[in-house]
């Protein structure tokens, strides 16, 4: 990489969820002027979802998209540079000297802190009928699809709060969701699961997996799925099948650089949000594989900041002795 003239920062934020943005007020407002770099879904997951009940300060609930808007206008009164872009790759400097991030493939940039809020995205099954029919009815989010299958009947699998939450939301707008459960109970909290099975035309089949979408040129027409107890088979005549069965952390750009755990997730000091290179912090789901909430991100984004700040502090007045 040359080294001429790289725009220098003194915090750069990988990412714009909850832990990006909050990591960014916090930032702009002890004066370190980040500058947040989007990644290709500007906003993060929560521009996926519908309703948030859960964030505290909104007693009615707000939509995703709206409390990502909020927390980025936030971000942007105090000073905060928000600009579209991804990182492309990376070298951290292992001493705790400046950090060089490649944005887009194309420009450099240079940071004395690095902030990783890069979050976590869908699994799928792995199906080559779902990899074929993926935009043609296939779907990992119902939120943004949902729409085109108004009045028609579709399935989705998985059984978390995620699935839950996705197929009351499709049974607003179809005629019947089929959620198919690989187990015999679910594992979204009982919240969720009640509000499943209130839910008049959603029929959930347990013990259930889907082993093949079919379909013709118009896309999806329907899908194979087994019961793995007894292994019959049976078709369910749907044109649309979403998956909500868990995410995985964006963290490939750190592989080899950054410590991470068998599933990817960077790994944090204890209490804090510091990774093992000094200077580059993580925050928010790609560090989180317990609680992975909106909230839990943005404390930890409000961490990551105040690490940033502690750690540029003491590298500019070290302590004597
Ligand atoms: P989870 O990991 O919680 O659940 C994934 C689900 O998918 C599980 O039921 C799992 O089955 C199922 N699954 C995984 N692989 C397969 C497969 N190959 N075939 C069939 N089923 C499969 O992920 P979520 O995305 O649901 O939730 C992630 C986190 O986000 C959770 O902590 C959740 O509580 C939280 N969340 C909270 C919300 C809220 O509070 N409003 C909304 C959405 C998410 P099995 O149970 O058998 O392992």
């Amino acid at each position: 990489m040359a080294n001429t003239n790289i725009e220098h920062l003194k915090c750069l934020i990988i990412g714009s969820g909850p832990a990006g943005y909050t990591a960014a007020i916090y930032a702009a407002r002890a004066d370190l002027k980040p500058v947040v770099y989007t990644g290709i879904v500007p906003g993060g997951q929560l521009t996926q979802t519908t309703e948030v009940d859960n964030f505290p300060g909104y007693p009615q609930g707000i939509t995703g998209p709206v409390l990502m808007e909020d927390l980025k206008t936030q971000a942007e009164r105090f000073g905060t540079e928000v600009r579209f872009g991804y990182a492309t790759k990376v070298e951290f400097a292992k001493d705790g000297g400046v950090h060089k991030v490649e944005i887009d493939g194309t420009t450099w940039v240079s940071a004395e802190t690095v902030i990783i809020a890069t979050g976590a995205t869908a699994k799928w099954l792995g199906l080559p009928s779902e990899e074929k029919y993926n935009g043609f009815g296939v779907s990992a989010c119902a939120v943004c699809d949902g729409f085109f299958f108004k009045g028609q009947d579709v399935a989705i699998v998985g059984a978390g709060d995620t699935a839950a939450e996705e197929a009351t939301y499709l049974a607003k707008l179809c005629r019947k969701v089929y959620m198919l459960v690989r187990r015999d109970e679910f594992r979204a909290s009982k919240a969720m699961v009640h509000r499943v099975m209130n839910t008049s035309n959603i029929e959930v089949l347990y013990n259930t997996e889907a082993q093949e979408i079919v379909g013709d040129e118009s896309g999806v027409t329907g899908v194979r799925v087994v019961n793995n107890q007894t292994q019959e088979t049976q078709h369910l005549n749907v044109t649309g099948f979403f998956v909500a069965i868990g995410h995985k952390p964006n963290t490939e750009l750190f592989e080899g650089v950054l410590d991470m755990d068998e599933t990817g997730y960077l790994i944090t000091k204890p209490d804090s949000t510091a990774t093992n290179i000094p200077g580059v912090f993580a925050s928010g789901d790609v560090q989180d594989h317990v609680y992975r909430q909106a909230i839990t991100a943005a404390g930890t984004g409000c961490m990551a900041a105040l690490e940033a700040e502690r750690y540029l502090t003491e590298k500019e007045n070290p302590v004597e002795g």
